[in-house]
């Protein structure tokens, strides 16, 4: 049996968000389509004697008991009574607290990771159920790829993927931004009738991947919160508008952002683009779309 196991977790990006109202527990109802791309953390399991120990290659992850991991670690050891510990490597790539889900996508890989490693024997539904205890993206990680999802999050419906040929230009200000204090914005603005600037028609997006149609997809996406995290975070509007001017067809931010991200047909034009960005924004990536979430790699 092997004693150590290594996953690729990958980020997530929003084509669309809708927020429909909020349930009496404070979650909110939402809609929004999510899209793995190929930014990755890369995460090593291995067996230890006893305990809990996690190393990383950015000192801006939390090391203690805050981290999704440990947490992650925490609730399965419990339910399974593992006896032994881990000892866990994290090589984090994808930006922090940026509306890409990067803690859920880690929490995802320790879940295929400590059920592989472990012989849990734990089903992707049964895992799916556990991981809403700690977080609601985490259900869209296990799955990957592109999926509705409604209610609390974690009602999830599989999609037709986005065209893996897409170039796709990641770029995050080096700003911090509180999801809570987005919401809770949204949340103050909120009136009967309401209607948000932003809006995305997920019935158009939702027909466009399914009729592979990209004026349908690009007509359809949008995201409620991009105003809110705007309005705070200016650089958000002057990076879309430097990736229009550089080719690119359509531009979002993520989640509650403030990542922003943007399309494009042609190598070339995406790599200016980036080369442009890089120099104000050092968390600029080219990448791709994804049909997968969190993965087993390495050592089958
Ligand atoms: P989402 O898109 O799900 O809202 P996010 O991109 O906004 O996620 P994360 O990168 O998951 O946010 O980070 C949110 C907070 O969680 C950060 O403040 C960070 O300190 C904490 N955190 C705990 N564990 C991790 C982890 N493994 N990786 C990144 N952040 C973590």
């Amino acid at each position: 049996m092997k004693d150590s196991v290594k996953l690729k977790a990958r980020a997530k990006i929003n084509l669309s968000i809708d927020i429909k109202g909020i349930f009496e527990d404070g979650y909110h109802d939402v809609e929004m389509v999510m899209q793995s791309i190929n930014l990755s953390d890369y995460i090593i399991i291995r067996k230890a004697e006893r305990g809990f120990e996690i190393t990383s290659s950015n000192s801006d992850v939390p090391l203690d008991k805050k981290n999704i991991i440990y947490k992650t670690w925490e609730l399965l050891r419990e339910k399974y009574s593992i006896d032994s510990g881990v000892s866990i490597f994290l090589e984090k790539n994808i930006p922090i607290a940026a509306g890409m889900a990067g803690g859920s996508a880690d929490s995802a890989a320790m879940f295929l990771g400590i059920n592989k490693l472990f012989e849990l024997g734990m089903s992707e539904d049964e895992m799916i159920e556990e991981s809403k205890k700690l977080g609601s993206d985490i259900a869209f990680c296990i799955k990957g790829g592109t999926h509705l999802a409604t209610g609390k999050g974690t009602d999830l419906k599989k999609l037709p993927s986005l065209d893996k040929n897409i170039r796709v230009l990641i770029c995050k200000p080096d700003i911090f931004v509180s999801t809570k204090r987005v919401y809770k914005k949204f949340d103050n603005m909120y009136e009967k009738d309401f209607n948000p600037l932003g809006k995305p028609d997920n019935k158009l997006l939702i027909e466009g991947l399914e009729e592979k149609d990209n004026e349908k997809i690009v007509n359809g996406m949008g995201n409620v919160l991009e105003a809110v995290t705007a309005s705070w975070c200016k650089d958000i509007g002057k990076i879309k508008k430097t990736m229009t001017r550089f080719g690119s067809y359509a531009t979002m931010m993520s989640g509650s952002g403030p990542t922003v991200f943007g399309f494009f047909n042609d190598y070339k034009s995406i790599k200016k683009c980036s080369n442009v960005l890089r120099k104000k924004y050092r968390q600029t990536y080219i990448t791709s779309t994804s049909d997968k979430g969190v993965e087993i790699y390495g050592n089958k």
